[in-house]
């Protein structure tokens, strides 16, 4: 963050002390402060469901103007808006250096990829889904920011929906990475995620560890992944807890996993990986599949 960006964040949270202790995810109000910065942000953990999240909490107007126009990092790719000559090496490179979820989603399904239909949740210009029509997938995106939408669209030719509305009903897999905890409200997501998937479609999300483990392991990485931007700190236990009456597969792991694990999940259990201390939290669910 910039200074001014800090200062913004500081004086709106300052107004905004007074708001309510109550947690976004169920109503609870059963919370306890587990980290704290700049005397006036918490890190509140409900005892109901297990989110751990910001007080004060930003309103839902404010976070789509925020990410219509004043949202950058700096050093990352996202924002910083490649010319013309590094979009055509990028896309004859495919991306190089970008995750590449194909071993995963392959590992998930037994269907050949152009019958698997996946949209990018908050893919920003669409560089993945750019990267997953590449490999062959029926791939489109979703993002808030119309701007970075139209860049995708233009540069890329890829689908990008910027109205929820648009999004097809029919998608295998919603997989969104690095969106969940920026999110004001975690359960409308959810609630997306089961109209726009078939019966057994997947919902997959990637976001930073909140787990107790992997703060014991690296706690000022800990400290600083939550905050301004982050509102949300998942981890497994308020996974199990929203995906509590339906099959899943959740794995810390340091952005990469074994996609053998992937495999041997038959998509009917709850299974948590044995490593809970990893960087990155993978949540893997059918919210539209009830337990037997
Ligand atoms: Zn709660």
């Amino acid at each position: 963050m910039t200074l001014e960006q800090r200062l913004k964040y500081l004086k709106r949270s300052l107004a905004n002390i007074t708001q309510l202790r109550e947690c976004p995810g169920c109503g609870g109000k059963t919370l306890s402060v587990i980290d704290k910065k700049y005397v006036v942000t918490w890190l509140l953990n409900c005892k109901d469901c297990g989110l751990s999240h910001r007080h004060p909490k930003d309103d839902k107007a404010w976070l789509e103007r925020f990410y219509q126009k004043e949202y950058s990092i700096d050093t990352h790719m996202m924002t910083n808006l490649p010319s013309d000559a590094e979009i055509i090496q990028l896309k004859a490179d495919c991306f190089p250096k970008l995750r590449s979820y194909d071993s995963y989603i392959n590992a998930l399904s037994t269907k050949p990829n152009q019958d698997i239909k996946v949209l990018d949740y908050g893919c920003s210009w669409g560089y993945n889904v750019f990267k997953l029509q590449s490999s062959g997938f029926d791939a489109t995106g979703f993002e808030l920011s119309k701007p970075r939408a139209a860049f995708g669209k233009e540069k890329l030719g890829v689908e990008i929906f910027t109205n929820l509305n648009s999004i097809p009903k029919d998608l295998d897999m919603m997989l969104s990475s690095h969106v969940i905890e920026h999110l004001s409200d975690i359960n409308a997501f959810i609630d997306l995620a089961k109209k726009h998937l078939k019966k057994d479609g997947l919902f997959v999300a990637y976001c930073p560890n909140g787990g107790n483990e992997y703060r014991l392991r690296e706690p000022h990485i800990w400290h600083v992944n939550w905050g301004a931007v982050h509102p949300n700190y998942l981890d497994v236990h308020y996974a199990r807890h929203i995906f509590r009456h339906n099959p899943y597969l959740l794995l810390t792991d340091d952005w990469q996993y074994d996609p053998e694990i992937l495999a041997n999940w038959d998509g009917k259990k709850q299974i948590q990986g044995s490593k809970l201390d990893g960087k990155e939290l993978l949540i893997i669910a059918k919210p539209n599949t009830i337990l037997a």
